[in-house]
Protein backbone atom coordinates (compact mmCIF):
# COMPACT_ATOMS: atom_id res chain seq x y z
CA UNK A 1 0.00 0.00 0.00
CA UNK A 2 1.45 3.17 -0.89
CA UNK A 3 0.34 6.65 1.14
CA UNK A 4 0.69 10.21 1.36
CA UNK A 5 -0.05 12.08 4.50
CA UNK A 6 -0.82 15.91 4.54
CA UNK A 7 -1.73 18.16 6.89
CA UNK A 8 -0.67 21.52 7.94
CA UNK A 9 2.56 22.26 9.88
CA UNK A 10 2.10 21.69 13.48
CA UNK A 11 -0.59 18.91 12.92
CA UNK A 12 1.53 15.96 13.73
CA UNK A 13 1.72 14.73 10.52
CA UNK A 14 5.84 13.63 11.16
CA UNK A 15 4.79 11.65 14.29
CA UNK A 16 1.75 9.61 12.77
CA UNK A 17 3.67 9.07 9.44
CA UNK A 18 6.68 7.29 11.39
CA UNK A 19 3.69 5.38 13.82
CA UNK A 20 1.66 4.27 11.03
CA UNK A 21 5.55 3.06 8.74
CA UNK A 22 5.80 0.90 12.07
CA UNK A 23 2.39 -0.09 12.39
CA UNK A 24 1.94 -1.22 8.76
CA UNK A 25 5.30 -1.68 7.55
CA UNK A 26 6.03 0.70 5.05
CA UNK A 27 9.03 2.37 4.22
CA UNK A 28 8.97 5.96 5.32
CA UNK A 29 10.02 9.01 3.67
CA UNK A 30 10.20 12.92 4.57
CA UNK A 31 10.85 15.04 2.15
CA UNK A 32 11.77 18.31 5.15
CA UNK A 33 14.76 15.63 6.86
CA UNK A 34 15.77 15.21 3.42
CA UNK A 35 16.14 18.47 2.39
CA UNK A 36 17.54 19.40 5.19
CA UNK A 37 20.30 17.35 5.02
CA UNK A 38 20.71 18.29 1.46
CA UNK A 39 20.86 21.99 2.84
CA UNK A 40 24.58 21.18 5.19
CA UNK A 41 26.20 20.99 1.76
CA UNK A 42 23.99 23.32 -0.29
CA UNK A 43 24.01 27.05 0.83
CA UNK A 44 21.24 27.68 -1.74
CA UNK A 45 19.25 24.95 -0.61
CA UNK A 46 20.00 25.78 3.02
CA UNK A 47 18.94 29.46 2.04
CA UNK A 48 15.40 28.35 0.32
CA UNK A 49 14.61 26.00 3.45
CA UNK A 50 16.10 26.99 6.28
CA UNK A 51 16.56 30.21 6.23
CA UNK A 52 13.05 31.71 3.99
CA UNK A 53 10.78 28.71 4.92
CA UNK A 54 9.82 28.77 0.93
CA UNK A 55 9.47 26.16 -1.42
CA UNK A 56 12.28 24.55 -3.38
CA UNK A 57 11.22 24.18 -7.11
CA UNK A 58 9.05 21.42 -8.02
CA UNK A 59 11.05 20.37 -10.59
CA UNK A 60 13.90 20.10 -8.44
CA UNK A 61 12.27 18.21 -5.71
CA UNK A 62 11.01 16.24 -8.23
CA UNK A 63 14.45 15.00 -9.46
CA UNK A 64 16.18 14.68 -5.95
CA UNK A 65 12.95 12.13 -4.50
CA UNK A 66 12.80 10.02 -7.55
CA UNK A 67 16.39 10.04 -7.46
CA UNK A 68 16.69 9.03 -3.48
CA UNK A 69 13.51 6.36 -3.77
CA UNK A 70 14.80 4.75 -7.77
CA UNK A 71 18.05 4.04 -4.86
CA UNK A 72 16.81 3.30 -1.95
CA UNK A 73 13.37 1.56 -2.34
CA UNK A 74 13.19 0.49 -6.29
CA UNK A 75 10.32 -1.71 -5.90
CA UNK A 76 7.77 1.57 -4.99
CA UNK A 77 5.73 -0.39 -3.02
CA UNK A 78 4.51 0.45 0.14
CA UNK A 79 5.52 3.42 1.25
CA UNK A 80 4.56 6.31 3.03
CA UNK A 81 5.61 10.30 2.14
CA UNK A 82 5.26 12.57 4.27
CA UNK A 83 5.90 16.62 3.37
CA UNK A 84 5.49 15.43 -0.59
CA UNK A 85 3.67 16.56 -2.67
CA UNK A 86 3.19 19.85 -1.69
CA UNK A 87 1.56 21.38 -4.72
CA UNK A 88 -0.63 20.31 -7.78
CA UNK A 89 2.34 19.94 -10.12
CA UNK A 90 4.53 17.86 -7.61
CA UNK A 91 1.13 15.80 -7.31
CA UNK A 92 0.96 15.74 -10.89
CA UNK A 93 4.47 14.67 -11.83
CA UNK A 94 4.81 11.85 -8.94
CA UNK A 95 1.04 10.10 -10.16
CA UNK A 96 2.68 10.32 -13.89
CA UNK A 97 6.01 8.82 -12.21
CA UNK A 98 4.29 6.15 -10.68
CA UNK A 99 1.67 5.45 -13.01
CA UNK A 100 4.68 5.13 -16.10
CA UNK A 101 5.74 2.65 -13.41
CA UNK A 102 2.56 0.75 -12.59
CA UNK A 103 2.23 1.65 -9.04
CA UNK A 104 -0.09 4.41 -8.02
CA UNK A 105 -1.07 6.25 -4.51
CA UNK A 106 -4.06 4.03 -2.83
CA UNK A 107 -4.74 6.60 0.18
CA UNK A 108 -3.74 10.32 1.33
CA UNK A 109 -4.14 10.82 5.16
CA UNK A 110 -5.44 14.42 5.62
CA UNK A 111 -5.00 15.50 9.44
CA UNK A 112 -6.88 18.21 10.13
CA UNK A 113 -6.13 21.42 12.26
CA UNK A 114 -7.35 25.10 13.02
CA UNK A 115 -4.96 27.58 12.12
CA UNK A 116 -4.41 28.85 15.69
CA UNK A 117 -3.58 25.25 16.69
CA UNK A 118 -1.12 24.62 14.48
CA UNK A 119 0.58 27.84 15.08
CA UNK A 120 0.72 27.28 18.96
CA UNK A 121 2.16 23.68 18.09
CA UNK A 122 4.46 24.24 15.82
CA UNK A 123 5.94 27.19 18.03
CA UNK A 124 5.95 24.44 20.77
CA UNK A 125 8.47 21.79 18.44
CA UNK A 126 11.49 21.64 20.03
CA UNK A 127 14.20 18.83 18.27
CA UNK A 128 17.13 16.89 20.54
CA UNK A 129 20.37 17.98 18.99
CA UNK A 130 22.20 14.80 19.78
CA UNK A 131 19.75 11.66 18.50
CA UNK A 132 17.05 14.45 16.70
CA UNK A 133 13.85 12.92 18.01
CA UNK A 134 11.06 15.12 17.83
CA UNK A 135 9.01 16.61 20.97
CA UNK A 136 6.42 19.10 21.48
CA UNK A 137 5.76 21.59 24.76
CA UNK A 138 1.88 21.21 24.14
CA UNK A 139 1.52 18.00 22.08
CA UNK A 140 4.17 15.50 23.20
CA UNK A 141 6.23 16.86 26.20
CA UNK A 142 9.79 15.91 26.86
CA UNK A 143 11.07 14.61 30.60
CA UNK A 144 12.37 18.38 30.85
CA UNK A 145 12.20 21.66 28.34
CA UNK A 146 15.06 21.73 27.69
CA UNK A 147 16.21 18.22 27.79
CA UNK A 148 15.54 14.98 25.37
CA UNK A 149 15.05 11.31 27.16
CA UNK A 150 18.39 10.28 25.24
CA UNK A 151 20.29 13.63 27.67
CA UNK A 152 20.84 15.89 24.85
CA UNK A 153 19.65 19.48 24.44
CA UNK A 154 16.50 20.50 22.77
CA UNK A 155 16.47 23.12 20.50
CA UNK A 156 14.44 25.34 17.81
CA UNK A 157 14.10 24.06 14.21
CA UNK A 158 15.87 27.34 12.50
CA UNK A 159 12.53 27.55 10.04
CA UNK A 160 10.30 27.14 13.46
CA UNK A 161 10.64 30.98 14.67
CA UNK A 162 7.37 32.96 13.90
CA UNK A 163 7.94 35.28 10.89
CA UNK A 164 9.17 31.79 9.15
CA UNK A 165 6.19 29.91 10.83
CA UNK A 166 3.74 32.28 9.45
CA UNK A 167 5.74 32.33 5.91
CA UNK A 168 5.68 28.59 5.79
CA UNK A 169 2.13 28.31 6.67
CA UNK A 170 0.86 30.79 3.55
CA UNK A 171 2.70 28.68 1.22
CA UNK A 172 0.44 26.08 3.32
CA UNK A 173 -2.81 28.02 2.35
CA UNK A 174 -1.95 29.08 -0.79
CA UNK A 175 -0.10 26.03 -2.72
CA UNK A 176 -0.45 22.58 -0.76
CA UNK A 177 -4.36 23.26 1.07
CA UNK A 178 -5.84 23.27 -2.74
CA UNK A 179 -4.14 19.50 -2.78
CA UNK A 180 -7.18 18.59 -0.95
CA UNK A 181 -9.97 18.83 -2.96
CA UNK A 182 -7.83 17.01 -5.73
CA UNK A 183 -7.31 13.92 -4.37
CA UNK A 184 -11.07 14.08 -2.81
CA UNK A 185 -11.75 13.97 -6.65
CA UNK A 186 -9.30 11.19 -7.26
CA UNK A 187 -11.11 9.23 -4.44
CA UNK A 188 -8.29 8.63 -2.34
CA UNK A 189 -8.80 11.29 0.53
CA UNK A 190 -9.45 9.91 4.11
CA UNK A 191 -9.44 13.20 6.75
CA UNK A 192 -8.43 12.50 10.61
CA UNK A 193 -9.09 15.14 13.17
CA UNK A 194 -5.57 15.87 13.97
CA UNK A 195 -6.93 16.99 17.35
CA UNK A 196 -7.01 14.03 19.37
CA UNK A 197 -4.63 12.50 21.32
CA UNK A 198 -1.23 10.47 18.91
CA UNK A 199 -2.97 6.98 19.68
CA UNK A 200 -6.46 7.63 18.80
CA UNK A 201 -5.23 9.55 15.12
CA UNK A 202 -3.30 6.08 14.86
CA UNK A 203 -5.82 3.65 15.31
CA UNK A 204 -8.27 5.64 13.08
CA UNK A 205 -5.30 6.09 10.28
CA UNK A 206 -4.40 2.26 10.25
CA UNK A 207 -8.50 1.39 10.31
CA UNK A 208 -9.70 3.49 7.58
CA UNK A 209 -6.83 2.46 5.38
CA UNK A 210 -5.79 -1.37 6.36
P1 LIG B 1 8.91 20.41 6.55
O1 LIG B 1 9.87 19.80 7.53
O2 LIG B 1 8.03 19.39 5.91
O3 LIG B 1 8.15 21.57 7.12
O4 LIG B 1 9.82 20.99 5.36
C1 LIG B 1 10.84 21.91 5.62
C2 LIG B 1 11.18 22.70 4.38
O5 LIG B 1 11.72 21.82 3.36
C3 LIG B 1 10.02 23.41 3.69
O6 LIG B 1 9.70 24.64 4.31
C4 LIG B 1 10.60 23.59 2.28
O7 LIG B 1 11.57 24.61 2.26
C5 LIG B 1 11.32 22.27 2.05
N1 LIG B 1 10.44 21.25 1.48
C6 LIG B 1 10.00 20.12 2.09
N2 LIG B 1 9.20 19.41 1.27
C7 LIG B 1 9.13 20.09 0.12
C8 LIG B 1 8.46 19.89 -1.10
N3 LIG B 1 7.66 18.82 -1.28
N4 LIG B 1 8.61 20.80 -2.09
C9 LIG B 1 9.40 21.87 -1.92
N5 LIG B 1 10.06 22.15 -0.79
C10 LIG B 1 9.93 21.28 0.24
Amino acid sequence: MNLIILGPQGSGKGTQARLVADSLGLFYFESGDFLRESAKVNPRIDEIVNKKGELLPDEEVFGLITKYFEEKHPTLENFILDGYPRSLKQYEMLKNWLLGKGKKINWVIYLTLSEDESLTRITARRICEKCDRVWNLVTNPPPAPDTCECGGRLIQRQDDTPEVVKKRLEIYQETTAPLIEVFKKDGILVSVNGEQPIDTILKEIVAKVA
